[in-house]
């Protein structure tokens, strides 16, 4: 492939990769941005195979065959609940990918180099393997995190976070020598002179190698140290902190290559992750420092004390004679309508309800389910008309005027201690203000707690009914009700 159609092809990728990103913003648009990003990731895989610097298609080709077809199959079967761990999982795979490549770079310099030149290659070298190794092993405990295959609890090593800050200065130190193991810091030919005026300057030496295991070892168990250090509650924010590492583990292997393309797709990701970070933890009252030096959700995590009132239960009849007899209902979904698979009764209902000319609105909190934009996906699969879903801000105001408010298997989105106890564990997050309404129902199963591990004071307000059940089932049975 010529260098201009190279270049060509990367602009254009780089472009339907912008189209996506912002594509995805928006519900109604997130099919298309999709596409985009498809034949733009199509377009640069085609590309980047097609350039003078591949050369091994016996390998190249299977290894994409049989990448392709286990990203199919594993997108194909994955749940909407277990998207986070599948992030995650995509995350420790970029951050793998950027170290081998690291060390292929660092054992094989393939092109001609000036001493400048070098010294810029080992910092990418360096970089990559670090950011990669910290992605990698971060998204892995991560991944078990939110498959429950460890403790959600953050571990609170004693000292931790200077244990944190010495290893960060063993990793400086490791920069400094591994820049001097290549040629960085030793004094030689001019910087512009080309490298092969002293081959004892070059990479290669076994030393670089060990300093380069080194720092994977102790990267490796910083990325560990770091998520483990970190508590259920927090973990979205770290998913996405993760994904914008592994965004700058690829921008930084793209240095290493000398491929635009992939510094201009490493930065996207890095920077979309990174603002993504910034509005979860605006939306969950976080401070990005605190989420990242960890430690929430330690204090016991229970706000029983001090609750005043008893749960009192409802039944399906009643909440849909409440239905019927309302003009205003807000339906709140959370976490429970996943697992439960309830959002095609709920859209049933939603339908039956404006059918008979009752205002039906969902609201719609920024951490609803288990990952962004989780509740909006799911009503948008089972239907429900786009412009009657809001957002947290456009809806919270209206719950004074509302007849009846449907909280379906959420949790800790609608708990008011947030709002009214600071001593709460989850003190000053934003919440959906649903006891505003009349009458509030709650569908779950139990009186059991939401992902923060935090008590409810809104199952034991005055005008909060329990409607206890897997919530599908209860919103089926409700419908049937309505249809009577
Ligand atoms: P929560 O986890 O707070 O609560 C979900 C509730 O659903 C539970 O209390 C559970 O109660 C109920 N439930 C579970 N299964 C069913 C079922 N089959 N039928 C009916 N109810 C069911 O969810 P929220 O959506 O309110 O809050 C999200 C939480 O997750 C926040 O703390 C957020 O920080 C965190 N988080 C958010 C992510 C994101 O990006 N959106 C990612 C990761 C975590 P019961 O067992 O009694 O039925």
């Amino acid at each position: 492939m010529t260098s201009g159609l190279l270049a060509v092809s990367y602009i254009g990728a780089s472009i339907l990769f912008i189209l996506s990103l912002g594509g995805l913003s928006h519900q109604e648009t997130a099919r298309r941005g999709n596409v985009y990003g498809i034949i733009g990731m199509a377009i640069a895989i085609v590309a980047t195979a097609m350039t003078g610097n591949v050369t091994n298609y016996a390998v190249l080709i299977p290894a994409v065959t049989v990448g392709g077809i286990l990203g199919v199959t594993i997108a194909l079967r994955v749940e909407m609940t277990q998207m986070p761990q599948l992030v995650a999982m995509l995350n420790s795979m970029v951050g793998l990918a950027a170290v081998l490549v690291a060390i292929a770079s660092h054992l094989n310099p393939s092109f001609e180099l000036t001493r400048a030149e070098l010294i810029i290659l080992d910092v990418e070298i360096y970089l990559s393997v670090l950011i990669g190794i910290v992605t990698f092993t971060g998204s892995v405990v991560a991944f078990a995190k939110l498959q429950a295959l460890i403790s959600g609890r953050p571990l609170l090593l004693p000292g931790r976070n200077w244990l944190n800050l010495l290893v960060a200065v063993a990793l400086l130190w490791l920069a400094y020598e591994f820049l001097l193991a290549g040629n960085g810091a030793v004094p030689g030919p001019s910087l512009l002179g080309p490298i092969s005026q002293n081959p004892a300057l070059l990479p290669l030496g076994s030393f670089g190698l060990l300093l380069i295991l080194v720092v994977i070892v102790l990267g490796g168990l910083l990325g560990i140290h770091f998520v483990l250090a970190i508590g259920g509650a927090d973990m979205p924010v770290v998913v996405s902190v993760l994904n914008s590492y592994s965004g700058w583990a690829a921008a930084a292997t793209g240095f290493m290559l000398g491929n635009d393309l992939l510094i201009v797709t490493g930065a996207l990701v890095g920077s979309s992750g990174a603002i993504l970070s910034y509005i979860m933890c605006r939306a969950m009252n976080r401070n990005f420092v605190s989420v990242i030096l960890g430690g929430f959700g330690t204090e016991g995590g229970t706000i029983t004390a001090g609750i005043d009132g008893e749960a009192v239960a409802t039944t399906h009849e009643e909440t849909a004679d409440l239905l019927a007899n309302a003009k205003n209902v807000i339906i709140v979904p959370g976490y429970g309508m996943a697992v439960a698979q309830a959002q095609n009764a709920v859209s049933d209902v939603v339908e039956k309800l404006r059918a008979g000319g009752t205002n039906v609105r969902f609201g719609i909190h920024p951490v609803a389910g288990r990952l962004p934009g989780h509740m909006n996906v799911l009503l948008a699969d089972a239907k429900v008309p786009y412009d009657i879903v809001l957002e947290m801000d456009d809806i919270n105001e209206d719950f004074p005027e509302t007849d009846a408010v449907l909280v379906i298997g959420a949790n800790d989105i609608v708990n008011p201690g947030a709002a009214e106890d600071p001593n709460s564990p989850i003190a000053g997050m934003p919440i959906l203000e649903v006891w505003n309404a009349r009458t509030v129902v709650v569908l779950k199963r139990s009186m059991a707690t939401g992902y923060a591990g935090v008590e409810n004071p809104l199952f034991f307000k005055e005008n909060s009914r329990m409607l206890f059940g897997d919530a599908k089932e209860s919103v089926q049975t409700v419908l049937s009700h309505l249809t009577n």
